[in-house]
């Protein structure tokens, strides 16, 4: 009869490979949308100025579900759509959402993980990142750390 050390045990159940390192797999799809604003910048109001802002969205499994994905790059983009569709061609600085936040790349880049992780966070999801980009060389990017969890 062959016993399996627990330890082993332990490692097979966590689903960590016996180096002891976790599987991570990422997906990510990229969309742009168009909107203005105006920041404060070291108490001075910029002029009201438009971007066509790149958004990079990037979620993470551990596991890949029964068709080998983690997820079907149709179903984020469709999730990374309607949030887009509430941001393009508006003036940020006017939406609720940004009523006592000011519209950085970086707080629409919070904005838009929040509002991700209300359909990833249902089908066990990890949001790794989601970068915003002001222009070709200009990115922002807001994460979670997951250590806790
Ligand atoms: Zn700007």
């Amino acid at each position: 009869m062959i016993t399996i050390p627990k330890v082993l045990l332990v490692g097979l159940i966590s689903s960590k490979n016996l180096s002891g390192y976790k599987n991570m797999y990422e997906i990510t799809v990229r969309k742009t949308f168009s909107a203005a604003h105006t920041l404060d910048i070291g108490g001075k109001r910029e002029d009201l100025h438009g971007h066509n802002f790149g958004v990079e969205a990037t979620v993470a499994s551990e596991e890949l579900d029964a068709d080998g994905l983690v997820l079907d790059f149709r179903v984020l983009k469709k999730w990374v759509n309607e949030i887009l569709d509430d941001l393009d061609h508006t003036f940020l600085n006017n939406l609720p959402a940004f009523r006592n936040t000011v519209p950085t790349s970086e707080n629409i880049a919070r904005f838009i993980y929040d509002r991700l992780e209300e359909n990833t966070s249902i089908m066990g999801l990890k949001i790794s990142r989601i970068a915003v980009w002001e222009s070709e060389n200009s990115k922002a990017v807001y994460t979670k750390n997951h250590s806790g969890s």
